[in-house]
């Protein structure tokens, strides 16, 4: 292998001359305790920055082996190292100066949640890490500024990684309470499984946000306080003994007056999908990991969805057990949320009542006595939710500050006041008893069907797909894009990007064939089990920027690609 100081001397070499020269740089050199590998060099100053890793053995690391043993304390170690080097790389961003992208040091920057992510990955076994980064090769105009790069290199790199890669760099208390948080987390997560629990709350939570573009704590919020009936203890490894309010398996109705806080604790229990830092405030929000959030999404394209166990025959004839529209209203988009929820391997349901449509969830009695049922293709939700428990397995957790049809269903009632749950179960049902439903004689629902096939034309002749993401509101493929605003669980725009590379793949390697929309996110994931992210991504070298998206997000994205 090269040596650092061959890389220097190709610098000196190279200094002054045209940008492509650069590309000689192209290899890996061994420093002190690290290799670095430059694995794409740009073509001119203002291309995508340079691709480029460093890699540390294990040994070099030193970090105790028991940290990386296990998926969620690796992710957890992985996400602690990525935050530090973001940290310190962002301050010698562009301090070496030229045109275009020169000197820029770009690496992930972690938000509140703990994601895989291609910018750190450390193998279980032998504790290597492979750090990915993006370096903007400086340049004066078009000629090579191997001196900048020079101090990028062998000056700012260095420290960064010295302060970053290696255990030294870190207290044992730092490192320690970072692993045994993930512990406390992963504890929890097999708790619910254990008790019969969709979600746990622990007390003392935050969980409002800063604000509306923020995902940080908001400051003198009023805490989380479990209703005593639905209080649940349970013994962390390191935290101890910890109380919350556990939610239970079946139908959980949040009713409460506006402002009350129904809507946030709502979103918390979505974010709980996620393990969040410490200090977040959700640390110990921890909700079932398959739940989706379903809402109205007038406007997105459906493709052969079966959303006959909500919408029967419609006025136009359309057949509804393959369901199909490029511009779908608020109740269908609703309908196919909800049934390609459960496709995709959905346990729990979040359902807010601000962001649904209101024909989806509910008919009033007086309705159903004007307009007859014939002459209605909508079974509503709420005509559903006990069924989708009941046969499905699926729990229901539904904000509704306005319909009390729901007291009739549901297992337990919350009320928020003032940010404060209450258990208003026995008075719901006790005043929901004088007003009883109205019982229409009503057929169960027909397993949807699955086997629906949506890559069955070849995507041909397209090696070189272009990949575009707007944030995380959207991406695009060969200029096709698909709307990702209402897909509300995706996090962070490094899953977006992910998503973009996972459409590509499957657009690429699985188009053309006769699998289901389930055995293709399947055999996805099983390559990602195999092979990593790099094994979806392709190429030579793995990128920097990429973060794992759940199953449920990956068929979301699948879902509204229009084409
Ligand atoms: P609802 O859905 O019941 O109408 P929201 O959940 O939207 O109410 O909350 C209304 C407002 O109260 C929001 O601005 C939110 O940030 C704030 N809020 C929510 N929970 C708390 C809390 N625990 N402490 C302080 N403010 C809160
Ligand atoms: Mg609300």
């Amino acid at each position: 292998m090269k040596r650092a100081e061959d890389l220097r001397e190709l610098l000196q070499k190279i200094d002054r001359r045209g940008y492509p020269a650069y590309k000689e740089t192209a290899g890996a050199y061994r420093f002190s305790d690290y290799i670095l590998s430059i694995d794409h060099v740009q073509g001119d100053p203002f291309a995508s920055p340079s691709k480029v890793s460093v890699i540390v053995s294990g040994e070099e690391s030193g970090f105790l082996k028991e940290y990386y043993c296990n998926v969620w304390r690796r992710a957890a170690l992985q996400d602690m190292l990525i935050r530090r080097f973001y940290q310190k790389a962002d301050a010698f961003s562009f301090q070496a100066k030229g045109s275009g992208k020169s000197g820029m040091i770009a690496v992930s920057r972690p938000g509140q949640k703990i994601l895989e992510r291609s910018a750190c990955q450390i193998d279980e076994k032998s504790g290597r890490i492979v750090f990915c980064l993006e370096i903007g090769f400086p340049a004066n105009g078009r000629t090579v500024n191997a001196r900048e790069l020079e101090k990028i290199l062998f000056s700012f790199l260095p420290e960064c990684i010295r302060e970053s890669l290696y255990a030294k760099a870190y207290s044992k208390k730092q490192v320690g309470d970072v692993i045994h948080l993930s512990d406390d987390q992963q504890t929890i997560r097999e708790e619910l499984k254990k008790q019969g629990l969709i979600a746990f709350v622990a007390n003392g939570a935050v969980l409002p946000r800063a604000t509306g573009v923020s995902d940080k704590p908001m400051k003198n919020a009023v805490k989380f306080e479990t209703p005593v009936s639905m209080e649940v203890t349970m013994q962390l490894p390191h935290a101890g003994s910890i109380t919350g309010m556990g939610i239970k398996k079946g139908i959980t109705l949040v009713v409460g007056g506006g402002y009350h806080g129904k809507s946030t604790l709502l979103k918390a229990l979505e974010a709980g999908v996620y393990n969040h830092i410490a200090g977040d405030g959700r640390e110990f929000v921890i909700t079932d990991e398959t739940a989706v959030k379903i809402r109205a999404e007038d406007g997105r394209s459906v493709k052969t969805t079966d959303i006959s166990m909500f919408i029967g025959m419609l006025p136009n004839g359309r057949d509804t057990k393959a369901f199909s529209t490029e511009d779908a209203s608020g109740s269908t988009s609703q309908a196919a949320n909800m049934v390609e929820a459960i496709e995709a391997g959905a346990e729990t349901f979040f359902i807010d009542e601000d962001t649904s449509a209101t024909n989806f969830m509910i008919r009033d009695e007086l309705m159903q006595r004007v307009v007859n049922r014939d002459c209605e293709p909508i079974t509503p939700f709420i005509d559903r939710v006990e069924e989708l428990y009941k046969r499905f397995g699926i729990s229901t957790v539904l904000v509704a500050g306005s319909c009390g049809s729901y007291f009739h269903k549901a297992d337990t009632v919350i009320q928020m006041n003032r940010y404060v749950p209450v258990d208003v179960t026995d008075l719901a049902k006790k005043e929901a008893s004088h007003f009883p439903l109205e019982l229409a004689a009503l057929k169960p629902a027909e397993k949807p069907d699955f086997q629906r096939m949506l890559f069955t034309s070849k995507a041909g002749g397209r090696d070189r797909m272009k990949i575009k993401t707007m944030g995380r509101d959207a991406l695009s493929i060969d200029r096709e894009t698909v709307d990702l605003r209402y897909v509300e669980q995706l996090a962070d725009t490094e899953q977006v990007v992910m998503l973009g590379y996972i459409l590509k793949y499957v657009l690429q390697n699985m188009s053309g064939g006769k699998k289901t929309l389930q055995e293709i996110v399947e055999a996805v994931f099983h390559i990602i089990g195999q092979k990593g992210m790099q094994g979806i991504y392709g190429g030579k070298y793995l990128a920097a920027g990429l973060a794992m998206p759940r199953k449920q997000e990956v068929f979301a994205c699948l879902n509204r690609y229009r084409k």
